[in-house]
């Protein structure tokens, strides 16, 4: 019987007999769940193929361009087929954007002059823009080339305020940035639909207003992106959700072309745009890793529905809900205790197929007020489209996991998580 077989193994991987009954019984209600997880890859699928068949993909868009990197027509393609996936009319995908942080901090600067503001209606924006828009007095901010700031905070509920949003805007308001993932925060993830509400109220008071999304860690989790309801300009890393595992680095920017070619004159020079910019042979990882993002992505949202139901069900806080729908990839976890949160991590970096035989432990880690405990075996360095977990050592003891290139690995790695939880005598499994 192939399920004895696979218990033998996980017995070998070293997952004791009791945590796998409990888990496999909340994997065995997760049916239903996974089908519709499945379709929805399907159709992200379908969408991505039709784009590389409609560019006409063939393997001379693989070849490696040097130096200036003129007339790359991989990287071109490339563009082009971000830009029809996204529905939009123009792309910058490149290796030179180096991050999440990076390509957000381009797509400001091209975009805004002097005088300017930024509203953020949905709160306080992902710790790195602090730096990027000078929220935190910072060098080289874009407050210091005189571009202000506004941020309207989300209701207690998690609704938008919209009275408040409506008061925020003045003549200067040129740039709204919205960021779709809750990240490391505590609100709720913004749904697509919910984002083309926010963006229509926008416009109906300025229609000009350039609407930017943070679109980190939401790639393909949904059958539509927030420029199919009306995003100027969808903003993310290639180590996440669109890069699928296998680009090695990157970053895009994806949306209207003006916006588009202002953000290309920001990342290569005034006069330069999109036309430079060698890509080295890493075109095809590019085209490949968002080929298969779709599954990836669902691997991803898998093993945080699962980990959502395995430990609410051993009484813990967790967000999104078990049942909840999902908007992103990120599962955050309330553990109540230290000791807890490091089980966790522990057991992710034990299911890793890269530093397996490494111990995480916490660390005063540069930039917070606490120590933070980080576990990763990435084949790419911190890449968190793969199974990673990280938490602040500090009450109310939340770790935040996210990734699983695939299914079976993100599964391996909760059942570790919870192993050691129950090892240290952390958790109780006869309920
Ligand atoms: C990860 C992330 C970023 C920044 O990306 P980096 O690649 O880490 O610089 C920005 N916004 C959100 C919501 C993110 O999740």
């Amino acid at each position: 019987m192939i399920t004895e077989e696979i218990y033998k193994k996980y017995g070998e991987m070293g997952i004791d007999k009791k945590v796998l009954d409990f888990s496999m019984a909340t994997e065995m209600n997760l049916k239903d769940r996974f089908a519709e997880i499945d379709q929805i890859a399907e159709y992200n699928q379908l969408k991505i193929i039709k784009a590389m068949q409609d560019n006409r993909l063939s393997d001379i868009h693989f070849a490696a361009t040097t130096g200036y990197g003129y007339n790359d027509i991989g990287r071109d393609t490339l563009e082009q087929v971000y830009a029809d996936v996204f529905n939009a009319e123009d792309a910058l995908v490149r290796p030179q954007l180096m991050s999440g942080t990076h390509a957000l901090a381009v797509a400001l600067a091209g975009n805004l002059r002097p005088g300017d503001e930024i509203l953020s209606p949905v709160g306080k924006p992902y710790d790195t823009l602090e730096g990027v828009i000078g929220i935190t007095p910072s060098n080289g901010s874009l407050a210091e080339y005189g571009v202000t700031y506004k941020q309207v905070d989300l209701l207690p509920g998690g609704e938008f305020d919209w009275e408040g949003i409506r008061n925020a805007i003045n003549p200067k308001t040129k740039l709204a940035t919205i960021q779709r993932s809750k990240g490391y925060d505590s609100r709720p993830t913004l749904s697509v639909k919910s984002i083309g509400e926010l963006i229509k109220f926008i416009k109906g008071i300025r229609p000009d207003i350039i609407c930017m999304v943070d679109n980190c860690y939401g790639e393909f989790v949904e059958t539509i992106e927030p420029t199919d309801v009306g995003a100027d300009l969808c903003v993310g890393s290639l180590i996440k959700n669109p890069g699928g595992g296998l680009a090695p680095t990157g970053g895009y920017i994806v949306g209207r072309s003006k916006y588009v070619e202002n953000a290309s004159y920001r990342l290569s020079a005034p006069g330069l745009g999109k036309e430079v910019g060698a890509t080295l042979g890493l075109n095809a990882p590019l085209f490949q890793g968002f080929f298969m993002a779709p599954t990836v992505v669902a691997s991803a949202v898998k093993s945080a529905v699962f980990a959502a139901n395995l430990y609410e069900r051993l009484g813990y806080d967790v967000l999104p809900k078990g049942n909840d729908d999902r908007y992103d990839i990120i599962q955050a976890i309330t553990l109540n205790s230290p000791e807890a949160v490091i089980a966790f991590c522990q057991g992710i970096q034990a299911a890793a197929p890269v530093d397996s035989y490494v111990t995480p432990e916490p660390w005063p880690m540069p930039g917070y007020t606490c120590d933070v405990i980080m576990a990763a075996g990435a084949f790419v360095q911190g890449s968190s489209i793969e199974l990673s977990a990280d938490a602040p050592i500090k009450p109310p003891y939340t770790v935040f996991f996210q990734g699983g290139l695939t299914w079976y690995h993100g599964k391996f790695g909760i059942l570790m998580t919870l192993q050691k939880m129950y090892e240290k005598g952390l958790t109780d499994l006869d309920q």
